[in-house]
């Protein structure tokens, strides 16, 4: 059984007021008052695991540690599987230090070369640490398709390039709100939900 979550106050160890203001939102109707690493001015660990889950329980454990409450970290990406999970944990960094997913995109669509399984995978991890160490994980997938040319405008990151499976539209054509109902995100928050915080 997981541990359930008792406690008013949660850390989100996170930098990013996006992603802050997004989990916020989720977590608003349980009554949890949402602080971010940032508010708190946190540092931000070096995010050297192997895995989507270590560098979610990494990020946790050092804002759960340094505040003296619960924090909640994710880490996400894409999971190419003919490039054997690439970019994976390195979904970021494959955009350079301008963050151009444009280009991001188009080193994905040069590594597949000719292959013809064009199918790939969301990744979305989600890490719980209590101030005592004990931490509770998730995982959601959300799996698809990459098209050639990117399509659509809205979302982030590898958004235009990823076709839902059962989808016409990519994620960079789909309305936000009903690709937040599908998403990664949206299956591994559904499952900390569950295990922690509905009694
Ligand atoms: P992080 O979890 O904030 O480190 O994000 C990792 C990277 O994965 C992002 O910069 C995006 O490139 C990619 N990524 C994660 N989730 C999504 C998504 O829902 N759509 C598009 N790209 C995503």
């Amino acid at each position: 059984m997981a541990r359930k979550f008792t406690e008013s106050k949660l850390v989100l160890a996170s930098h990013n007021p996006g992603k802050v203001a997004e989990i916020a939102e989720l977590l608003a109707p349980l009554g949890i008052e949402v602080l971010s690493a940032g508010d708190l001015g946190l540092d931000e660990p070096i995010e050297d695991g192997a895995t989507f889950i270590a560098n979610a329980d990494i990020k946790s454990r050092a804002a759960a540690q340094a505040s003296g409450l619960p924090a909640l970290a994710d880490d996400s990406g894409l999971a190419v599987h003919a490039l054997d999970g690439d970019p994976g944990i390195y979904s970021a960094r494959w955009a350079g230090p301008d963050k151009d997913f444009t280009l991001a995109m188009g080193k994905v669509n040069a590594a597949l070369d000719d292959s013809s399984d064009r199918s790939a995978h969301f990744v979305c991890a989600l890490s719980l640490c209590w101030p005592d160490g004990h931490t509770e994980t998730f995982e959601g997938h959300f799996h698809g398709y990459l098209v050639w040319p990117p399509r659509g405008d809205n979302g982030f990151g590898y958004d235009p390039l990823f076709q839902p499976e059962h989808h016409k539209e990519t994620c960079g054509e789909m309305d936000p709100a009903q690709k937040h109902q599908i998403s990664h995100r949206a299956i591994a928050f559904e499952k900390l939900l569950a295990a922690c915080f509905i009694k």
